[in-house]
């Protein structure tokens, strides 16, 4: 069994004991680790707990629906509820609580904390996914488990870690992911098809990214895709962020970013991860935020996107001379 910081998780437990009525929402624009984190949440206090009410609120997604439906609710009368905030550090980023008047906010999240902080707040920014901190809530604390709780969190894990192969994975994720299936016993080969199923489409939309993406000699590699060519690949604004980590392992490429415009928001989406240099706080910079090489941000104008790219390559360069004098020490 996974060892954890078990206060913290019994301070969790304690409250979800404590409130008959619990609202659980997590951010805008949702990943799979997103949607799994809080339906399996929501799934396992409603098994442990029959008599409470329990919802997972925000807008579902489509291609999501393997993981459970959300639910609809009257945000006016929830006004005693607890709301429990999953995979998002900032209230303005949370999905689905305007005008809910909730008596009390608790947090579970890897990223580093913002605005939200109630008088119980879980941040571990050690932790590969917000999924993996729900089965380690699950598997430490008397609430129950199913093999469909069990394959949500599986594929938040799985995909949150892309596959385990970002530098976040530790042992404790494997072991959580041993602890999963051992006491669950959830065919985990037959899930992959949830998260890796695309069209050929999206597989010609990445081929469309992988010949037009500049690279600079500095190692920043980057495209801004118009909506045109959204259009005409029949994909959708949120590809480009489901492509990005396809775009990991290319030889001399420290940061990439895919800039996507979004006409009817009059704003550009932006993703961006790195190998090396630490990007979220230029993502602060434009609206944005997210993990040390992980992030996201929100641009408005052209000449923005020049001073963004510049901002990338800078930090490619200066990395690249500390690698160099390193070296040379
Ligand atoms: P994405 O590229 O959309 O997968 O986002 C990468 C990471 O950045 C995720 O952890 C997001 O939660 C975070 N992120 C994306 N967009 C924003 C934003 N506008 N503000 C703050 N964080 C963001």
């Amino acid at each position: 069994m996974v060892t954890i910081n078990s206060s913290i998780v019994k301070k969790v437990f304690k409250k979800i004991k404590e409130y008959p009525e619990i609202i659980i929402a997590r951010h805008v624009g949702p990943d799979p680790d997103a949607i799994a984190s809080t339906i399996a949440l929501r799934d396992s206090i409603r098994l442990t707990f029959p008599e409470k009410e329990v919802y997972a609120v925000g807008l579902g997604v489509s291609k999501f629906k393997y993981y459970g439906i959300l639910d609809k609710i009257d945000n006016e009368q929830y006004k005693n509820a607890l709301l429990i905030v999953l995979d998002v550090p900032n209230l303005n980023r949370v999905d689905g609580i305007e005008g809910l008047e909730y008596k009390e906010i608790m947090k579970i999240d890897h990223h580093p904390a913002e605005d939200i902080k109630g008088p119980v707040d879980w941040t571990d920014e050690t932790s590969c996914s917000t999924c993996q901190m729900i089965a380690e809530l699950i598997l430490n604390t008397p609430l129950k488990l199913d093999t469909k709780i069990a394959s949500n969190l599986y594929l938040g894990i799985v995909s949150d870690s892309d596959r385990f192969l970002l530098s976040y994975t530790t042992n404790k994720t494997f072991q959580v992911v041993h602890d999963l299936i051992k006491a669950s016993k959830i065919d985990f080969v037959s899930l992959y098809n949830y998260l890796y199923d695309r069209s050929i489409d999206e597989v010609r939309f990445q081929g469309y990214i992988a010949m037009n993406m500049v690279v600079t000699e500095n190692g920043l590699g980057y495209i801004v895709i118009p909506s045109d060519i959204i259009k005409e690949y029949h994909v959708d604004l949120a590809t480009p962020a489901n492509l990005i980590n396809s775009f990991n392992f290319i030889r001399d490429v420290l940061v990439w970013t895919f800039i996507t415009e979004d006409v009817k928001n009059k704003v550009y989406k932006v993703s961006i991860r790195s190998h090396g240099p630490v990007i979220n706080e230029a993502a602060s910079h434009y609206h944005g935020g997210g993990h040390k090489y992980a992030s996201g941000a929100r641009i408005t104008s052209l000449e923005e996107i020049d001073a963004f790219i510049k901002e990338l390559d800078d930090l490619c360069e200066e990395y690249k001379r500390a690698s160099i004098s390193n070296i040379e020490l």
